[in-house]
């Protein structure tokens, strides 16, 4: 058990130390939007740049850049999602922001009022793959780091609501 606990510190600290998708994009075409986690400190900037925003669900996330600073948690987390999202459909990141939060047993409402029409949709999110995600799956242990782990996460579907109502 220690051995998967360190493989994952060790995965949270290499994110924190080399962020992947680190910088800016120009605005506009991308959309900026920050988010902050006043219990923490943390603050999270991100960029999107978004491939035919009428396309809705369907339209690519082209490109994503992450600024901000804080703690550990938060900076990783952010850093995983941009190397997550980075190509897919905002449709697939939806799954995967529903399959990251539910590991981090995050229920939020409206999440289990979906019809049962979408429980196919479920299952196949939770075949997307989590990769290094994973390694964050011991922060529930601190709820009070959960909003440092979910943070870049709610900035991002802020960034792509945005970017889809622009
Ligand atoms: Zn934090």
């Amino acid at each position: 058990m220690s051995g998967l606990e360190d493989l994952y510190r060790e995965i949270i600290l290499d994110h924190y130390r080399s962020p992947r998708n680190r910088g800016e994009l120009e605005v506009p075409p991308a959309v900026r939007v920050e988010g902050f986690n006043p219990l923490c400190g943390d603050e999270i900037v991100v960029y999107v740049d978004v491939d035919d925003a009428s396309q809705g669900d369907a339209a690519v996330v082209t490109d994503i850049r992450i600024g901000g600073q804080g703690c550990s948690i938060s900076q990783s987390s952010a850093s995983m999602m941009s190397a997550a999202v980075k190509g897919h459909s905002i449709g697939e990141i939806r799954d995967l922001t529903k399959s990251f939060k539910s590991m981090m047993s995050i229920h939020e409402e409206g999440l289990d009022s979906d019809s049962d029409s979408d429980s196919q949709e479920d299952s196949s999110a939770a075949e997307l793959k989590l990769g290094d995600l994973e390694a964050l799956r011991g922060v529930v242990k601190f709820p009070v780091r959960i909003k440092c782990a979910t943070l870049g996460w709610n900035t991002l579907q802020q960034g792509l609501d945005e970017a889809l109502s622009s």
